[in-house]
């Protein structure tokens, strides 16, 4: 029998289709060229040192003299831009408004050859810190509503710039998605009086059976419902809406947990393509008492298909408890 398990948070439903499922093992990625076998320094790559492009591309430089270790480029093509309004207009029975809002660009490394699974926890803490600078700057425009931080590693993640990098979409509206979560998410709190993902955080710590890895301040653990293989959620322990107000001593163990996870992923999964996503609340409707940011990282070893865009539900040929300890057993790369 196949199960359909929901996730409580999201509601979502998905089939654990056991009787198809492989090894966890068997889902290395059969990539031809490692992230590390890559030369450090790339004279074609556009983020490679010796190749930026001066600003007003250039938002911010870290450190600001001397050689850089990150830097925030505005989009070349961005979807969203920092002009006019955001008034909807309205066409008939539709409606739409300007693509106001903005987009950049995290340069992580001036190394051509890394990645967050092979940099130290503190260089990927510094990314983080810069996830949230800009975003604070972000939530002081009026037209923001949220804040998507994201990073793209890999062709199928949809990307071909290989040089490391992140992205920040700051949007004028709230998705519907965000918004349906949300809803979820405040039904919950309203039944019992509970922060849905603090739940999940103590039901997880107590189970143990699908953790990847804690520490003082986060849990990383496959989700009893976990949509695909290997999808990972990285919960603060402290509930919390918003990314904006992590404190730092959480950034930095947000750096040590997330380079761990995705040096699992990197070693046991041979460098697959993936992605990780901050969920933080809307700017402006942050719903203090029933959501709970955190950290999600999807890798793509498996593709999706018309059932899944026709259901929004999705077929996961792993168990979500033979991933973790998969996962458990993987050895970091050392740093
Ligand atoms: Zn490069
Ligand atoms: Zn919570």
């Amino acid at each position: 029998m196949t199960e359909i398990r929901q996730n409580i948070a999201t509601k979502e439903w998905v089939i654990i289709a056991t009787e198809r499922a492989r090894r966890p093992g068997e889902f290395a990625h059969p990539r031809q060229e490692l992230t590390a076998d890559r030369p450090a320094w790339d004279p074609t790559c556009p983020f490679c040192p010796g190749n930026e492009e001066p600003p007003p591309m250039e938002q911010a430089r870290i450190p600001a003299d001397g050689p850089w270790q990150v830097r925030v480029l505005l989009n070349k093509y961005p979807a969203l831009r920092m002009e006019g309004e955001r008034d909807r207009h309205f066409e008939g029975i539709y409606r739409w408004l300007p693509g106001v809002g903005r987009h950049e660009i995290i340069v992580e490394s001036p190394r051509h050859n890394t990645c967050p699974a092979l940099m130290t926890p503190q260089e990927v803490a510094r990314v983080i810190r810069t996830f949230q600078a800009r975003g604070r700057d972000l939530a002081q425009e009026p037209c923001i509503e949220q804040i998507i931080y994201f990073q793209n590693h890999g062709p199928d993640a949809g990307t071909s710039l290989v040089h490391p990098h992140s992205q920040i979409v700051g949007l004028p509206v709230v998705p519907s998605h965000v918004r349906s979560r949300s809803e979820g998410a405040r039904r919950y709190f309203d039944d019992t009086g509970r922060c849905v993902y603090c739940q999940m955080v103590r039901e997880e710590l107590a189970s143990a059976e699908r953790l990847i890895a804690v520490n003082e301040q986060f849990v990383a653990f496959i989700p009893y419902a976990a949509f695909s293989p290997f999808h990972t959620w990285i919960l603060p322990r402290r509930h919390y809406s918003t990314f904006l107000g992590a404190s730092p001593e959480e950034i930095d163990d947000l750096g040590i947990i997330l380079r761990d996870v995705l040096s699992r992923i990197y070693v046991g999964l041979h460098d697959p393509d993936y992605n990780y996503v901050i969920r933080s609340a809307p700017v402006h409707d942050m719903g203090r008492d029933y959501l709970h940011w955190y950290v999600t990282v999807i890798p793509h070893v498996t593709k999706t298909a018309g059932f899944e865009m026709g259901s929004g539900m999705f077929i996961n040929v792993t168990l979500p408890e033979a991933s973790a300890a998969f996962l458990r057993e993987v050895q970091p790369v050392a740093g």
